[in-house]
């Protein structure tokens, strides 16, 4: 239909130049002072397991006639070697966020299509996790934006709630379309998080148990991509948790198209 497309367009065009301005602000002041805190964090999470790496490699080659311990330190390489390349790789995606204008491939996109994505790509996980995905709320809505980069948003939030629950958990993940926004909320019933670290743990590395996100693998970068993607969209992301009685991360983004206010107006001119 030409006029739904021509709806679609406008309103394409209108939430990207709202986006840009929002952009060119926050980055003129704030780039500069980012970089170098990055680089700085960036040094020291690698600091790390490039460490390891290096005194495991001293310890196989020493251990050589030790096929026990050489398994040992072959399975530690193993995993300070997966570490970083999931660091590596969220460093990338992060800073590709924060460098160039990640919107260049704005589209109306829909929200049902990007929440059964990222609940997909969850679906192993959950599985091996003992939890289960359990999905509701309104459908069809759209919002405009970068498909991939929502998704990836959508799927931090979920591989969170899995790795913060218990087996025979519940993991809700709800929209609600409004008038102005779509509200994207995903529950969990896991460990939570206190007070005192809420407002941090949107920071880039920020962990709130350092020790046992590292063993689980985490970054502490994965609501920092959220937050970027979220805030290039136009949105806000909040969380709400209690200690022990879990967590709702809630994303709100602009809606692309108001097709029930818009659409008849448009279709049948009068
Ligand atoms: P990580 O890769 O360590 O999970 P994130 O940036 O995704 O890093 O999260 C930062 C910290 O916030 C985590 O280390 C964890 O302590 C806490 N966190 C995030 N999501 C949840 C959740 N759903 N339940 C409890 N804690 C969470």
């Amino acid at each position: 239909n030409s006029n739904l497309s021509v709806i679609a367009r406008a309103s394409l065009l209108g939430s990207r130049y709202v986006l840009l301005q929002v952009d060119d602000r926050t980055e003129g002041v704030r780039l500069d002072e980012m970089r170098r805190d990055f680089v700085a964090n960036i040094s020291h999470e690698l600091k790390t397991p490039i460490g390891a790496v290096g005194l495991l490699a001293e310890a196989l080659s020493s251990a050589a006639d030790e096929p026990e311990l050489v398994r040992r330190f072959a399975d530690r390489l193993t995993t300070e070697a997966d570490r970083l390349t999931r660091i590596t790789r969220e460093i990338i995606e992060l800073s590709r966020l924060q460098s160039a204008d990640p919107l260049t491939d704005a589209e109306l996109v829909d929200v049902d299509h990007i929440v059964a994505s990222a609940i997909d790509q969850n679906a192993v996980a959950a599985e091996a996790g003992g939890v289960r995905l359990v999905r509701g709320g309104d459908k069809r809505s759209t919002v405009i934006g970068d498909e991939a980069l929502l998704i990836v948003a959508l799927h931090n939030l979920i591989a969170n709630a899995i790795q913060y629950s218990s087996r025979g958990a519940r993991i809700g993940i709800g929209v609600r379309a409004g008038d102005e926004l779509v509200e994207i909320a995903v529950t969990d019933q896991g460990i939570g998080i206190a007070a005192e670290d809420l407002e941090r743990v949107f920071e880039r590395f920020y962990r709130v148990d350092q020790a046992r996100s590292r063993n689980t693998g985490g970054t502490g970068l994965g609501l920092s991509i959220v937050k970027h993607v979220v805030q290039n969209h136009g949105g806000e992301v909040a969380v709400w948790s209690q200690r022990g009685r879990g967590s709702t991360f809630t994303v709100r983004l602009p809606r692309g198209l108001r097709p029930s206010s818009a659409e008849p107006a448009l279709l049948d001119p009068v």
